[in-house]
């Protein structure tokens, strides 16, 4: 890693009026700036824009609570550039040597490309033509997803970055990655020992890996129809949740010696054919159906812009297995969909059953241990033992022993695009999806569409507003399993 901390930079933002720039970027950088982070922004489309108007445009996007604007917006310029007119990128040199020279930003230069994936490589491609990418600080490309559609897309998209950046300065954001519990799962399995000692297939009878949301498809209508939730979610967010909960400890915590474990864990994951596609993953849509406040929701066809005969999945429940010594046996179910009852992000650490015990009469009434990772919106950890009720029943009662992030941490707390951003300027890749890891979550995913598509596997419907289709249930209750319900730290 170079440690770069604190270095000035000129941040080139493509996308500068879309969606994640004004809900995510501008609050982070403006938290950032709030820690004493030098920088100046070059903001990028094609909308017209003067520098006044767009600045009024990032005001609008701050949240109300914010003060100090005046001299954080003054960093920020516009330029118009449309990615696909080689000859707009030209005219940014002068310019942004005058911003390197007015802000002492050493020449270094973030580039981060908020756009559409189809403009990816051609971005990179301008930036190296027009010699925006040769310069004389640092410099580094943040990449949004997806990363390809396929392993083979995302090869072809990686060999052009490759033109022109080297691959430790492509940062391929996954923003799971910046958030507080996900960077928490090291240090809870790495710094205790007692659960370090457990951690594998002799204690732990499953993984349950949830991350639910309660929208529908809304206006990414376009983009989600030919994606869907195998492509949108599990390929990137749900694999990288995966491979932190079950890679071995690294030698160091060094970016390279994460990863490289992380990348085992891919390596290991049984992939998936026409024989056991069936057995181990369920694909969902929705239909019409309720929310807890009893409103009527649309079914996914109904919904503006889908096909009316559409098979895109909005919902994957999966097993994955890992085969290797430490996870042979163990399942891993995932779940991830549009319109759940409810929106979430945890995991579960389900431990293994007492063996017959003389102590208690039933041991089926001893519940198992769980270890709950709570990633959002409650963040936090609970761990589920058995203790005796109070008094002469003789009976034993499930209690939750649980830490929460307090309220006043959370608000100081940096968020995932802050911290990951400050990542980027530091120079400290780790939380960022190395080419490896993207090419084997990737495998893992085309074996799973190859053979949807080879065994026509047609989509399960589920009511909007219902934790998905019952064939999700019945994925774990072949192994004697199920779902735990979404926990909460109350
Ligand atoms: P968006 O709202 O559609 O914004 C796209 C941006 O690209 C706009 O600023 C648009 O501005 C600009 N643009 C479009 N065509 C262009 C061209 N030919 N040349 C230059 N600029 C062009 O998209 P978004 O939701 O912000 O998403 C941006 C990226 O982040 C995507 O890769 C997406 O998958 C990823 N992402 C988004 C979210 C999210 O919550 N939104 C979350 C995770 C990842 P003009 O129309 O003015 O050119």
């Amino acid at each position: 890693m170079t440690e770069t901390a604190r270095e000035p930079v000129l941040i080139f933002l493509f996308g500068a009026t879309g969606d994640l720039a004004r809900r995510k970027l501008y609050s982070a950088l403006y938290r950032l700036y709030t820690r004493d982070q030098e920088f100046a922004v070059i903001g990028l489309a094609r909308r017209t824009h003067t520098d006044e108007t767009y600045r009024d445009l990032i005001n609008d996007s701050l949240p109300s609570e914010v003060g100090q604007r005046k001299h954080f917006l003054e960093r920020f310029y516009y330029r118009r550039l449309d990615i696909t007119r080689p000859e707009s990128f030209a005219s940014l040199s002068t310019f942004c040597e005058e911003l390197d020279a007015r802000y002492h930003l050493h020449g270094n230069r973030i580039f981060y490309l908020s756009l559409a994936p189809c403009f990816f490589a051609e971005a990179a491609k301008q930036l190296k033509k027009s010699g925006l990418a040769e310069t004389k600080g640092w410099k580094r490309l943040v990449i949004e997803k997806p990363f390809g559609h396929n392993k083979e897309s995302s090869k072809e998209l990686n060999d052009s970055l490759l033109h022109a950046f080297n691959e430790n300065e492509i940062y391929r954001i996954d923003h799971y990655l910046g958030k507080e519990m996900v960077q928490n799962i090291e240090v809870l399995r790495f710094a205790n020992p007692i659960f370090e000692a457990i951690w594998n297939r002799r204690y732990i009878s499953n993984v349950q890996i949830t991350l639910s949301e309660t929208l529908g498809v809304g206006d990414r209508a376009n983009y989600y129809d030919q994606t869907g939730a195998l492509l949108d979610m599990v390929q990137n967010h749900i694999m990288q949740l995966l491979t932190l909960v079950a890679m071995e400890p690294p030698v160091r915590l060094e970016t390279n010696d994460v990863r490289y474990e992380k990348v085992k864990v891919l390596k290991a994951v049984r992939p998936m054919n026409i024989h056991n596609v069936t057995e181990q993953i369920v694909r969902g849509q929705y239909s019409r159906g309720i929310d807890a406040n009893r409103e009527r929701l649309r079914g996914y066809l109904d919904e503006n812009n889908i096909r009316s005969d559409s098979e895109t999945e909005t919902f994957v429940a999966a097993q994955f297995m890992i085969d290797n010594y430490r996870w042979q046996g163990v399942p891993f179910y995932i779940r991830t969909g549009k319109r759940m009852s409810e929106k979430a992000t945890q995991i579960v650490i389900q431990f293994k059953k007492l063996p017959k015990n003389p102590y208690f009469h039933n041991v089926n009434h001893v519940g198992p241990n769980l270890l709950v990772i709570y990633i959002s919106p409650d963040e936090g950890l609970s761990l589920k033992l058995n203790v005796k009720e109070t008094g002469e029943t003789g009976n034993t009662i499930p209690i939750s022993m649980k830490f929460r992030n307090n309220a006043l941490a959370m608000e100081n707390m940096q968020d995932a695009y802050e911290r990951l951003i400050a990542d980027c300027i530091k120079g400290d890749s780790t939380n960022f999806t190395r080419w490896d890891e993207v090419a084997y979550s990737w495998e893992i995913v085309d074996s799973i569409v190859d053979s949807w598509k080879k065994r026509h596997v047609p989509v399960d419907y589920y009511e909007a507003g219902s934790m998905g289709p019952v064939s999700a249930d019945e994925l774990l209750e072949k192994n004697g399993h199920h779902w735990w319900p979404l926990m909460h730290m109350e």
